[in-house]
């Protein structure tokens, strides 16, 4: 399949973005994210970019996306928007075949309910799949999206024994390790990718060349890797930097009401002295 990419140009600075789900309004942490990978690229001479990471088609609501540029800019943010997720489906549903043809990756029609049934090993991330459905399905028994998701095949990962690393600013080299994920779902049943797929792809066409995002996305940097391989794509450098935490000690998340950041602006809040604060709070943590 020929897909273009940008090439990483030699003494540019580095390429950050800022992909937040336009599924609800954002919060400090978010803030603290923007910041970072904006900043970065200031003080590299490179250049940010916002994605709107919309694939999530119900949840995905435009108010949203609109409020996440208004407090970027009350933040006194500059960046530039790209593509959003919704208009690259093509690219994720082709990219998807091609692994599945290549034998990468298998249907799987297990309903959360016969997954829970399962025996299953505890990964890192949770419980992983068994991989009950595969060599059961052929691609062509399924014309209709949504019957199925799409797994990556550990078993064909390992036996291509190959060992990737990627180049983190603050873990150093680290090895990207198929058992760290097992056969996870690139493909959802209800969406033409999963995030692990789209946010791939999307960093290549868009041509990120530093990827920032929270700690808490480190195990799915190891996934990540192993896509670029698998499809082709460049490799950019990582930083995954720690996480702002709430006063309770716990992640600050949209779902836990913590204060947003709509709520902020609108309140007349100075959204430039709430950046440096934030500034200044990356400094203690080291980032
Ligand atoms: N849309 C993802 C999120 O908001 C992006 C994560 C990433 O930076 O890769 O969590």
């Amino acid at each position: 399949m020929e897909r273009e990419f940008k090439e990483r140009g030699l003494n540019a600075g580095p390429v950050t973005r800022f992909a937040p789900s336009p599924n609800g309004y954002l919060h400090l942490g978010h803030a603290y994210c923007a910041i970072v990978a904006h900043d970065l690229a200031a003080r590299e001479g490179g250049r940010f970019l916002l994605r709107i990471e919309d694939i999530d088609g119900p949840r995905s609501r435009p108010e949203f996306a609109d409020a996440i540029r208004r407090d970027l800019e009350w933040l006194g943010l500059e960046w530039h928007e790209v593509a959003p997720q919704s208009t690259r489906l093509e690219l994720y549903a082709q990219a998807a075949r091609e692994l599945e043809q290549e034998r990468f990756a298998y249907r799987c029609s297990c309903t959360r309910q016969e997954i829970a049934g399962l025996e299953h090993r505890i990964g890192s991330d949770g419980v992983e799949y068994p991989g009950s459905c595969k060599g059961l399905h052929r691609p062509e028994d399924f014309a209709d999206a949504g019957q199925t998701a799409l797994r990556l095949d550990l078993d064909a990962l390992l036996a291509e024994n190959r060992e990737l690393v990627w180049q983190d600013r603050k873990a150093g080299t680290v090895i990207a390790d198929p058992r760290e994920f097992g056969d996870v779902v690139i493909v959802r049943k209800d969406l033409p990718a999963s995030y692990h797929l789209a946010a791939t792809l999307d960093d290549a066409a868009d041509g990120v060349t530093l990827v920032t995002r929270g700690l808490d996305l480190f195990s799915s940097t190891h996934v990540h890797r192993w896509l670029q391989e698998l499809l082709g794509l460049p490799v950019p450098d990582y930083w995954h930097h720690s996480l702002l935490l709430g006063e309770d000690g716990e992640k600050l998340a949209k779902s836990k009401g913590s204060p947003t950041l709509k709520d902020r602006r609108l309140s007349g809040e100075d959204g430039r002295g709430l950046a440096d604060r934030l500034r200044a709070m990356q400094r203690e943590l080291g980032t």
